[in-house]
């Protein structure tokens, strides 16, 4: 029922076609993951995303377990049925979420708890982390919890996306050496666990290993070897992968070589046009990000010139399209105008238009990436993609 079959690799690059097949339909990579953080995505529904191009959806387990509405959508009999969707669906390990909560309250990083608002914590440290799992308190209401690889694990079973991901220990971007590296053999042991609490003989799901190590060259290529080495159906590279772009590309480079050729990528949380591009050349198959609706709640359009700000009054006389380029339904139809007048006064269609250019500009783009990899110019659309993005 789960495969991954790579249909070409290109000879400039390490870029690469492939055909993910889960029980619930099929994912061609590269592939952008839109995220579904609480199991909606924000300002647009799964069905018009689906049409725009959308073939898998990510969701946050860390905002299933507080509250536990796991137990809810396990007696639906999983996600598929709670959400309604026939479509292929991942699931994180809710490490990323519990461990920004300790450093992000503690050195202000992190922007993981988006538009939620948690309590004041007067700086307070909500975490404490053991070798066997992690305690914490809930951001919202101050509950006790703890998460620990087992715990992620049934979690995810419980709610059932077709692919899951082993429980990680997020280590902060300011970490040092030493932390970095203790942080990624807890991660190293928790793939272990991750792996044996999962099981050999399940049938509609597939685990992700992820691979930590910091910013540190010989730690990612240690934690690459170690976890790709590990039988996961495909490997995820989470963690820190530093401010730049440049720090990005160079993880990439320690990290992709000592993962199986023959397994898929996922590179968690990225999905900026420039990231897109860079990631998908040194061999990345997936990749989730909230960006495109996140920046349609902010008022801000994706173009091939970089982001189209509408809330800076610039484009309120405008009649032109947000991109004369674009197809998508919102540029055939509506101006600038009238979607900067509807951002001003705060309508709600004002999101979900922006919205539905957003993905339809980043599905068009991976679409463009796949046929380019096809024909080995990736280089050429690239340049005509990446002009002057911030
Ligand atoms: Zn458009």
């Amino acid at each position: 029922m789960f495969s991954f079959r790579l249909l070409k690799k290109s000879k400039r690059n390490k870029a690469r076609l492939g055909l993910l097949k889960t029980p619930h339909g099929l994912i061609r990579t590269p592939a952008f993951v839109p995220v579904a953080t609480k199991g909606a995505l924000r300002g647009i529904d799964f069905e018009k995303t689906k049409n725009l191009g959308a073939e898998v959806f990510m969701i946050n387990t860390f905002h299933f377990y507080l509250g536990h509405s796991y137990r809810l959508v396990k007696k639906f009999g999983g996600l598929h049925r709670f959400l309604g969707l026939n479509q292929p669906l991942m699931t994180d390990s809710g490490g990323f979420q519990v461990f920004s909560l300790g450093f992000g309250l503690a050195e202000g990083v992190g922007k993981i708890l988006d538009q939620d608002r948690p309590v004041q914590t007067q700086g307070k440290n909500l975490v404490k982390i053991t070798d066997r799992g992690v305690f914490f308190e809930s951001p919202f209401d101050r509950e006790k919890l703890y998460l620990d690889p087992e715990r992620s694990i049934r979690i995810q079973k419980d709610l059932g996306a077709d692919l899951i991901f082993a429980f990680d220990e997020f280590s902060s971007p300011t970490a040092s050496y030493q932390y970095t590296r203790e942080a990624m053999i807890r991660t190293h042991r928790w793939a272990e666990t991750s792996l044996k609490t999962f099981g050999k003989n399940k049938t509609d799901q597939r685990l992700f290993g992820i691979v930590q190590g910091g910013e540190f060259k010989d730690l990612r290529q240690g934690s690459s070897q170690f976890i790709g080495a590990l039988p996961f159906f495909g490997f995820g590279i989470g963690g820190s992968l530093g401010n730049t772009k440049t720090k990005m590309n160079e993880v990439l480079d320690w990290v992709v070589p000592f993962l199986p050729e023959s397994k898929p990528r996922h590179l968690l949380g990225i999905g900026e046009v420039e990231d897109i591009f860079n990631a998908v050349k040194r061999g990345v198959d997936l990749f989730d990000c909230v960006t495109p609706t996140r920046l349609a709640r902010h008022g801000a359009a994706l173009t091939r010139q970089g982001r189209l700000n509408l809330k800076s009054g610039k484009h309120r006389q405008q009649k032109e399209p947000l991109e004369k380029t674009c197809s998508c339904w919102v540029c055939r139809n509506l101006s600038r105008a009238y979607l900067s007048y509807l951002v001003k006064n705060k309508e709600i269609l004002g999101i979900y238009y922006l919205a539905w250019h957003n993905l339809y500009f980043i599905f068009n783009l991976i679409e463009l990436i796949r046929t380019a990899i096809k024909t080995d110019r990736l280089a050429e659309l690239e340049r005509r993609f990446v002009q002057k993005l911030d």
